[in-house]
Formats: structure tokens, C-alpha cells, sequence
């Protein structure tokens, strides 16, 4: 498998790390927005969210929390945000399942995503209908 975060699993590229389980690997990203930027990936290879196994769901959680404290505690961060981004379109670069855990600061002039707003009730009625009716 030709995947750069298979390889770090494997420990055939060096990473950053800073937590491990069975399942699960934390390291620091190497592009980080803030310093202490984290990354969390399951060790056995998923392409994004749809492709991660079920059986592996409740421990991600749980890993995610316990990352995620630690991340704060150990930046002196206010908050933090945990993102996933899934597919091209959304910025996914890596196509091995990962979390990101980005530490926050009051005042760190980051911005959050801009709102873009419905025109009006029947359009945000209209997206509710078509998503609503699309799970499975
Ligand atoms: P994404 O755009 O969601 O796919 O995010 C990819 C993330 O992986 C970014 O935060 C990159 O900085 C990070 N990254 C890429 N290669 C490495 C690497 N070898 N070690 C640590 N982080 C990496
Ligand atoms: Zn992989």
C-alpha cells in the first residue's frame, strides 16, 4: 500500500508521536494551523469516514477525548477544534481516514467558517427534505 500514513503506522517515515494504542496512532502534523496541530489515524488503512470500519467507532471516540485533553493541556489551549475532512472537495489530501485536533487560543485570529445562509424558510426546507430523505 502506497500510503504515506500506512507507512507511518509501519514506522518506515518518522512521525511526531505522541500517543498509540491497538488501534489508533496521535502525531503531530507537519503543516500545523496552530503548533500542537495533532492528527489521529486508525491503523488499519480506510480511505475517509465512509470506508472506516463500525467495529472501530466507540474506541475512536474515546481516543479522540483522550488526544484531544491532552492537546489542550499540553499547549495551554482554550479550545480546540476536531475536524475530518472528507474527500477532495473538502481539502482531504492524505486519502488515509484522518482526524485533526487544532488547538485554540482566545485571540489566535483564526476565523471560522463564513455563513452563507438560506435565501429564504422554503429553500432551508427543501435541503432539510433531500437530506432527510437520503439516509439509509
Ligand atoms: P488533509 O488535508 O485533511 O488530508 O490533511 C493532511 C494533513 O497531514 C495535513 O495536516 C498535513 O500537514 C499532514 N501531513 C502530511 N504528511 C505528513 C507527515 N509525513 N507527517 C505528519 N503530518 C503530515
Ligand atoms: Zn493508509
Amino acid at each position: 500500500m502506497d500510503c504515506i500514513f500506512c507507512k507511518i503506522v509501519k514506522g518506515e517515515i518518522p512521525c511526531a508521536k505522541i500517543y498509540e494504542d491497538k488501534e489508533f496512532l496521535a502525531f503531530l502534523s507537519i503543516g500545523p494551523v496552530n503548533k500542537g496541530h495533532t492528527l489521529v489515524i486508525p491503523k488499519e488503512h480506510s480511505k475517509n469516514l465512509f470506508d472506516f470500519p463500525k467495529a472501530e467507532e466507540s474506541d475512536l471516540v474515546e481516543f479522540l477525548k483522550k488526544v484531544a485533553d491532552a492537546v489542550v493541556k499540553g499547549t495551554g489551549a482554550d479550545g480546540f477544534n476536531l475536524s475530518l475532512n472528507n474527500g477532495k472537495a473538502a481539502g482531504q489530501l492524505v486519502f488515509h481516514t484522518h482526524f485533526h485536533i487544532i488547538p485554540r487560543f482566545n485571540n489566535d485570529g483564526l476565523k471560522s467558517w463564513p455563513e452563507e445562509g438560506y435565501i429564504n424558510n422554503e429553500e432551508m426546507e427543501d435541503y432539510r427534505k433531500k437530506i432527510s430523505d437520503s439516509l439509509d
